[in-house]
This record gives structure tokens, C-alpha cells and sequence, in this order.
């Protein structure tokens, strides 16, 4: 594994990050699974290694620049060079515009967009060295707007502009940049929002999968699925994408 090359995973100690850390290893990829507290990156950091990959847990806060440099410092140093990034952390602060406060507001944005612009910056550097990149943004079905999430769906939406402009500046150094807008998926998140609106995970569920074309709900699995097609060396031609992984159209 020492000749392999470097993905950075964030939020990855559960849900779509977990899944994705698990198959960009699967891949052959040497995995930093970032997340908040390094403590809870242990579960995903173990079946790597279980399963034969390499991976290293990495406790940052990506919304803080200082943490965010030390991060990717680290990973370079004990991992290597990172050239692959998937901008995954994320929360919701979900409330109608009438009662959102500035937290809410400013959380959303600080960990969506300023996490995933400082995580960017900081890790281009390495892949514009090596000539070679990629880079990941998970936006959401909720960016072309939803009910209760004027902040979420704004930094959503936000991080489309964010891949198409990162695809337009590193293109020329052989970086792809591209986006994944996932609709329902079964994750914490989506626990969380039912227990919010005060419904159980199943009934939350099946509500969700009545709109869902294919007549399921998504796993995180089909949008880890989604992102090694964009990690892939063979997807050096597709770059500024959105893709939507929604079970149809749209959500
Ligand atoms: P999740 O289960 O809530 O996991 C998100 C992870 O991000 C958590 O481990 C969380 O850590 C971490 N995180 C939060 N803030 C962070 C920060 N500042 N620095 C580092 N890590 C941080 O969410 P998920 O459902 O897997 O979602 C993953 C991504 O997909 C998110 O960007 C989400 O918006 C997007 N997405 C999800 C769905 C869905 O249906 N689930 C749909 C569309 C888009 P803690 O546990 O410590 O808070």
C-alpha cells in the first residue's frame, strides 16, 4: 500500500463519509477519515484496516483554518500527499426563516462552505504538485430549495458555483473537481430531521420513498458508489459536474 495514493474523507466517522472512506480504500486509495473528534473516526479506521486498506483518523474542526492546515499537514506527513478530497462534513440547523437564528445561519455556512473552501485550498496545493486530483463537493437535492432549510439549501446550492469555478482554475493541472447532490438517504442526518419534525425513522421513511422513483431509499453506499466513479483515473474527462444520486430526477 506505501505506493498508493492519498484521499482525505471528511465528516467520515459515520454515514456517507464512513461509506465513502470505505470504498475509496476498497479502491486502494490510503484513507484520511476526518472528522470533529478523532476519538469517532475509530469504527471507520478499523474496517479499513480490518478489510486490508490503510487509513488514519484525523480529529478537525474543517469550518477552523488553523485546524484545517494542521489537518492536511498531517496527512501529507503520515499518509502522503493527499490528491484526492471529498468535502462531505456537514450539518443541519433546520428552521423556518422566521425563527433561524444567526447560529444557525452561520453554522451551516461555516462548515458546508468555509470548510469546504479552507479544505480545498489547503489540499490543491499537493494535487497541483503532483499534476494529479480530484476533488468532491456533496451538495444536496435540497439546493434547489426546500422547506425549513433557507440556510442548508443556500450553502448547497452555494457549492455548485464552488465545484464549476474549481473545475474552470484546476483543470489545467489535471484536478477534476465535481459535486454529488444525494437525495434521501438513510444516515444520522436523516434520523435527526425525523425526530425533529417529530416522526419515527420508518414512517420518515416511507414518506420519502413514496417520491422516490426507484422505490427506495438511497443507502450510503450509492453515493460512495458515485464518488469513486469521479475519483476514478478513467473520469479525467468529467469535471464541473452535478450529479444528482436521488433515486430519479429529482427529489
Ligand atoms: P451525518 O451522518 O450527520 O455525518 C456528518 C459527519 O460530519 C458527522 O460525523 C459530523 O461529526 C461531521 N462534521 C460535522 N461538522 C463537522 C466539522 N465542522 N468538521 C468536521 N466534521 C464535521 O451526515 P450524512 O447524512 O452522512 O451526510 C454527509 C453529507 O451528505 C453532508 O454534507 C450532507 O449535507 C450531505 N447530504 C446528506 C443527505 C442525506 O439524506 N443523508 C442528503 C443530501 C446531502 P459529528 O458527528 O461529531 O457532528
Amino acid at each position: 500500500m506505501s505506493n498508493s495514493r492519498v484521499a482525505i474523507v471528511t465528516g467520515a466517522a459515520r454515514g456517507i463519509g464512513a461509506a465513502t472512506a470505505k470504498r475509496l480504500a476498497e479502491d486502494g486509495f490510503a484513507v484520511a477519515v476526518v472528522d470533529l473528534d478523532e476519538k469517532q473516526c475509530a469504527e471507520t479506521v478499523s474496517a479499513i484496516g480490518s478489510a486490508g486498506g490503510k487509513a488514519l483518523a484525523v480529529g478537525a474542526d474543517i469550518s477552523d483554518a488553523e485546524q484545517v492546515t494542521a489537518a492536511v499537514d498531517r496527512v501529507a506527513a503520515e499518509l502522503g500527499a493527499p490528491q484526492v478530497l471529498v468535502n462531505n462534513a456537514g450539518v443541519l440547523r433546520d428552521n423556518m426563516l422566521f425563527k433561524m437564528s444567526e447560529d444557525d445561519w452561520d453554522t451551516v455556512m461555516g462548515v458546508h462552505l468555509r470548510g469546504s473552501f479552507l479544505m480545498s485550498r489547503a489540499a490543491q496545493k499537493h494535487m497541483v504538485e503532483a499534476g494529479w486530483g480530484r476533488i468532491v463537493n456533496l451538495s444536496s437535492t435540497s439546493a434547489l430549495g426546500n422547506r425549513g432549510q433557507a440556510n442548508y439549501s443556500t450553502a448547497k446550492a452555494g457549492l455548485q458555483g464552488f465545484t464549476k469555478t474549481l473545475a474552470i482554475e484546476l483543470g489545467k493541472f489535471g484536478v477534476t473537481v465535481n459535486a454529488i447532490a444525494p437525495g434521501f438517504i438513510a444516515t444520522d442526518m436523516t434520523k435527526a430531521t425525523a425526530e425533529r419534525v417529530g416522526m419515527s425513522f420508518e414512517d420518515f421513511s416511507k414518506a420519502a420513498v413514496s417520491a422516490i422513483p426507484v422505490g427506495r431509499a438511497g443507502k450510503p453506499e450509492d453515493i460512495a458508489n458515485a464518488v469513486s466513479f469521479f475519483v476514478d483515473e478513467r473520469s479525467s474527462f468529467v469535471s464541473g459536474q452535478v450529479l444528482y444520486v436521488a433515486g430519479g430526477p429529482k427529489a
